[in-house]
């Protein structure tokens, strides 16, 4: 199954990765201080699209202040990240804040990011994060 559907706990805000199976999702374990709160597992993939649809995102940012951490208004689960690089959109998932089905039994695998460099970091994420569709994204308040 390469497309696979996730939402919020008030099923406002709706995700879907489409492109790679499952299986070859990887499962990571941000150590972030952000990730580490809310007990977040991330995924992407640069041959999966990923697309957020419906509902009122909060949009928190931390750090370097370049990706948009996004929580649903109502129901306060983080759903995912988003950035913008070069003009074009990136994102991640949150598998447990929108209980993305396909990786039970799976071990995360712990990331640490602490020591990049913005430009590091921006090469990173166009070479791991998935291309985002955002379009049906609400804006937020
Ligand atoms: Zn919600």
């Amino acid at each position: 199954m390469k497309r696979l559907h996730g939402q919020c706990h008030c099923g406002a805000v709706r995700v879907e990765i489409e492109g790679v199976e499952a299986a070859e999702l990887p499962l990571r374990a941000c150590q972030c201080g952000f990730c580490r709160r809310h007990g977040a597992l991330s995924t992407s993939h640069p041959d999966a699209t990923i697309t957020f649809m419906g509902g009122k995102l909060l949009h928190y940012r931390f750090g370097h202040r370049r990706s948009d951490y996004m929580i649903c208004a109502q129901c306060g689960c983080y759903v995912g990240a988003a950035v913008e690089i070069d003009g074009a959109r990136y994102a991640i998932l949150n598998v447990t804040g929108v209980d993305l089905p396909g990786f039970e039994g799976r071990k995360p695998e712990p990331w640490v990011f602490d020591d990049e460099t913005q430009e590091e970091r921006a090469r990173r994420r166009k070479a791991r994060w998935s291309p985002a569709d955002l379009t049906e994204l609400q804006p937020s308040a």
